[in-house]
């Protein structure tokens, strides 16, 4: 099945969320956009639902998107879920913007921007360009760096005008999931006590995600470690890698452990711990630094969400094992691969704060650094040469010469191992702010850039040098609205 060359006719959509009882979710009639035109079609995306790069000519693939024309066995319909925001419980989100349209080979498909559903609350339902361009992107940039996300099949454009800080054209990101649920989901059905409503949830989320667990007669507390497990992992890849969520709120947070539902987020410029690219975060509760608190404390409420159907004493052992050892561990373990060190050191774990201590001192740009590293020889200038604080890093280097003189490997094999896991190129933001301001006024060739960049994160690409260098000073460690 997976084989066969597909097209929009005989894609084939099926709904099994909608087994589940009426209160998950809201059939919901999307609204279409004004004078809809393609902005975007990523053919990676499109493969993973069987779909030719054809489709791409196809005039049904912006009407897919803009809700005009449904595949067969597809049903539009939002999810309901709640979740803690900055801390505070709120008992109703679900999708405001976003509608699903079914399910095929794994990949829950959904339109976000599609018009208000039952939880718009205040909000018009619709997304902008400009925040779909960053979420299409981005997904696809994380996928190609190895980190876990949803993806992106395409964006439509219009001449629908959205009111955000100023007039915006309003637009479609088609999404897809293997799962949409959230931590937020889980906790919608705690709070309103419906605690059968909750094991169903777990039961679905376990068939659709961890079937492996299926037939366990212990498998609700199973699942929550897995939960766990994923999302240290994943937290660690971002820590490594230099993402800044920005809103990582419990309804942000995949039941998946993968990254969802990209806002104000940002890669690093300038290594800076204490970085927050929301500039609602006035505290800084979703800083670069704080993320692995975060995290924490964001299973610490899907613990107690899942009280009910374990018990709390057995979810705190394993989030006390996040806190001793699962992210820590996981994150040393990015770090080393990141340093080029392939056999494990108790001293590693000092290394790497030294590291940081010291990336932090020589606001040295986090992306050029480790790249640099990657192909470092023992000369200290070439570091030396791109950091603020030159003793800083050369009292580190000194360190980092004779961690790696502990190691069997040959050089060569090292900086080839480091060349692989270091990307030269990542989204910055104000080169996604390049292509949105020139798609904007029609031109999306930037988009495509972006998107070839995205899927070449540790290729050399001559043509992009500049892209790979110091983010330009005006550009720095910036804070991002959140009105998307
Ligand atoms: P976020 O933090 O962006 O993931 O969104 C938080 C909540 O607000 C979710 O329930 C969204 O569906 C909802 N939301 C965000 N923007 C809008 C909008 N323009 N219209 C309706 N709901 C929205
Ligand atoms: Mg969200």
């Amino acid at each position: 099945m997976y084989n066969i060359v597909m097209t929009l006719d005989n894609l084939e959509l099926h709904t099994p969320y909608l087994m589940l009882d009426g209160e998950f979710y809201d059939a919901t009639d999307p609204e279409p956009l004004k004078a809809p035109y393609l902005v975007s079609f990523n053919p990676d995306a499109a493969a993973l639902i069987g779909l030719d790069e054809s489709v791409r000519d196809d005039p049904r693939l912006v009407e897919l998107l803009n809700g005009t024309f449904m595949p067969r066995g597809g049903q539009t319909f939002s999810m309901c879920y709640a979740g803690h925001q900055f801390g505070n419980f709120v008992p109703r989100l679900g999708d405001g913007r976003a509608i699903n349209l079914g399910k095929t080979h794994g990949w829950n498909l959904q339109n976000k921007g599609s018009g208000e559903t039952l939880y718009s609350r205040m909000g018009d339902g619709r997304a902008v360009l400009r925040s779909s361009i960053r979420e299409y992107l981005m997904s696809e940039a994380m996928h190609h760096l190895g980190i876990p996300t949803t993806r992106a099949l395409a964006i439509i454009g219009s001449k629908t005008k959205v009111v955000r800080d100023r007039l915006e054209p309003g637009a479609v990101v088609m999404r897809m999931a293997t799962s949409w649920v959230r931590f937020g989901t889980f906790e919608y059905f705690y709070y309103t006590g419906e605690h059968a409503k909750l094991q169903a949830l777990a039961d679905y989320v376990i068939d659709e995600s961890y079937p492996h667990l299926n037939e366990d007669d212990d498998r609700y507390y199973k699942l929550f470690c897995e939960v766990v497990e994923r999302t240290a992992h994943l937290i660690a890849q971002w820590q490594g890698v230099g993402f800044n969520h920005g809103v990582m709120n419990t309804d942000n947070m995949s039941i998946e452990g993968v990254t969802i539902d990209y806002g104000p987020y940002a890669m690093l410029d300038d290594f800076d711990y204490g970085y927050i690219c929301n500039h609602t975060d006035q505290a800084g509760r979703y800083a670069y630094g704080q993320q692995p608190n975060v995290s924490y404390w964001n299973l610490t409420m899907l613990a107690r969400a899942l009280s009910p159907i374990v018990s709390l004493e057995r979810t705190q052992q394993k989030l006390d094992d996040y806190g001793a050892f699962l992210y820590p561990d996981a994150y040393v373990d990015v770090m080393r691969t990141k340093m080029g060190l392939l056999e494990p050191a108790d001293e590693d774990v000092e290394l790497v704060k030294e590291l940081v201590g010291a990336l932090h001192d020589c606001e040295v740009d986090h992306t050029l650094f480790f790249r640099t590293l990657s192909r470092y020889d023992g000369d200290h200038g070439k570091l030396l040469d791109i950091v603020v604080d030159r003793d800083v890093m050369d009292a580190w280097l000194e360190r980092y010469d004779v961690r790696l003189a502990q190691e069997s490997r040959s050089q060569s094999a090292r900086m080839e191992a480091m060349l692989k896991c270091n990307p030269k190129y990542v989204l910055k933001n104000y080169m996604l702010q390049e292509a949105i301001t020139l798609a904007e006024q029609g031109d999306h060739s930037m988009v495509e850039t972006l998107l070839r960049i995205a899927r070449h994160p540790f290729d050399e690409l001559p043509e992009f040098e500049r892209y790979a260098g110091d983010t330009p000073e005006e550009h720095k460690n910036r804070r991002l609205s959140c009105s998307s």
